[in-house]
């Protein structure tokens, strides 16, 4: 194995080209867009388990540089802004580089692309992939200007709607929609009560579901999260920014007034809204020479804030896979078989979070809800947070225990 081509920039691509690095295959990125900074979603935030995948490849402390504030803790509102709960997501007990922060995509996707070009990788924009063949000594990559490129593996890391995917396996399962759409942005400083210290205040409002935090003197990184009939894209344009950022205010009429004072300092282009999607669960992640990793094998929903974080565990465990394993269809299905569990587990549990945030026009309903959500949150507080999820590490020097895993 000598060179593998990437398919997509964004998260898991240039990742993924360093960790490939790391175990002597050189690896290409092609990504559609002009540059690094498109992409799905203003912020995201990076758990313990992202971090530790990243600071594996060198790629910690520049993401930590372009980072906003660590989110180990969500306060959760009703909408008056009544404590509901508070709960610790766990990384607050363990050390302080390792604490889950928040991250503007468009900054985030810069770092990791600039810091896989310091590790020797080449990342190659407005390369948009349309096709791939195999031949007997390797795989052919067919781009939208006319190039191809020539590699010993493909990886499509080519993110929810996945083209790689889609010629992998024409079969397989497209990206479902989950019943919320996302609005995200974020505001200059504005005044209002700041949220507790490392914590992200989540409300839930009577018609829909918002999520922010307020430091004092720093833009506010929010979203909402609206349950919704599946919207098209066409729909979507047929509204003017403006109208959607009226259709936002109107969620949160009468809730926490600090919600409205966030949205309406907002730049109108930030509320285009987004469907919630997933893809929970494929019947192949790889077939001959193509592979597929983080969105386009297992798009969780943004409910579960691991999605990026997943595509960073994938890079390390496939770059293992393909120094370790024999063969390129056993390494492949290595790859699979280490991961598949967990990242289902994980897509499961994302559903779970978002079915929780619809609103109802019902006063009683409305305070059912929140009765019944101080239960769960007290028992989510008492049971030790979100270790299952963050505390899984990739040792990328421990030689990989090859038996057991299969095809
Ligand atoms: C609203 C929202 C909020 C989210 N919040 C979180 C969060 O808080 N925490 C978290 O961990 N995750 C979150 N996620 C999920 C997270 O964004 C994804 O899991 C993550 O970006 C996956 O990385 P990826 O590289 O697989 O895909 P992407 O980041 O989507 O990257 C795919 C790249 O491939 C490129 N591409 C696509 N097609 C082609 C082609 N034909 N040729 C060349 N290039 C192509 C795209 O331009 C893109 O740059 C959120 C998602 C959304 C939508």
């Amino acid at each position: 194995m000598r060179k593998a081509l990437v398919i997509g920039g964004g998260v898991a691509g240039p990742v993924a080209a360093v960790a490939l690095r790391e175990v002597g295959i050189e690896a290409v990125v092609y990504e559609a867009h002009s540059g690094p900074g498109d992409g799905l979603g203003s912020f995201l935030t990076l758990a313990p388990n992202g971090l530790a995948a990243l600071e594996v490849l060198g790629l910690l402390e520049p993401v930590r540089a372009v980072a906003a504030d660590s989110t180990c803790r969500i306060e959760l509102v009703n909408a008056s802004g009544r404590r509901l709960g508070l709960v610790g997501d766990g990384s607050e007990k363990g050390p302080d580089r390792l604490r889950t922060v928040t991250v503007r995509r468009d900054a985030l996707q810069r770092a990791l692309a600039e810091a896989a070009r310091d590790h020797g990788a080449r990342i190659e924009y407005g390369k948009r992939f349309t096709g791939y063949t195999e031949t007997p000594a390797g795989v052919v990559a067919e781009f939208a200007d006319g190039t191809t490129a020539e590699g010993d593996v493909l990886i499509g890391a080519d993110g929810i709607r996945s083209r790689v995917r889609g010629l992998m396996d024409p079969g397989a399962p497209r990206a479902e929609y989950t019943g919320l759409l996302n609005i995200g942005g974020h505001t200059p400083p504005v005044e209002v009560a700041p949220t507790p210290d490392a914590t992200m205040r989540m409300v839930f409002g009577r018609r829909a579901f918002f999520g922010y935090q307020a430091v004092p003197g720093e833009e506010v990184l929010w979203f909402v999260n609206v349950a919704h009939e599946e919207m098209t894209r066409e729909r979507i344009a047929a509204r003017s920014d403006d109208e959607w950022k009226r259709f936002t205010l109107d969620l949160f009429s009468g809730d926490l007034s600090d919600i409205t004072t966030i949205l309406a300092a907002a730049d109108p282009a930030c509320f285009r809204p987004l469907g919630i999607d997933d893809v929970p669960s494929l019947p192949r992640w790889h077939r001959g020479r193509a592979v597929l990793l983080g969105d386009a094998a297992h798009a969780v929903s943004s409910s579960s804030g691991q999605g990026a974080s997943l595509a960073a565990e994938d890079a390390l465990v496939l770059a293992k896979c393909l120094r370790d394993v024999d063969g390129l269809p056993e390494a492949l299905g290595g790859y699979e078989s280490l991961r598949r569990d967990r990242v289902e587990r994980i897509a499961a549990e994302g559903r779970k979070q978002g079915s929780r945030k619809g609103g109802s026009p019902n006063p009683v309903a409305l305070a059912v809800r929140d009765l019944v959500l101080r239960v769960v949150f007290a028992i989510a507080g008492r049971s030790g947070g979100r270790g299952w999820m963050h505390d899984y590490r990739v040792d990328l020097r421990e030689p990989l225990e090859v038996d057991g895993i299969g095809t």
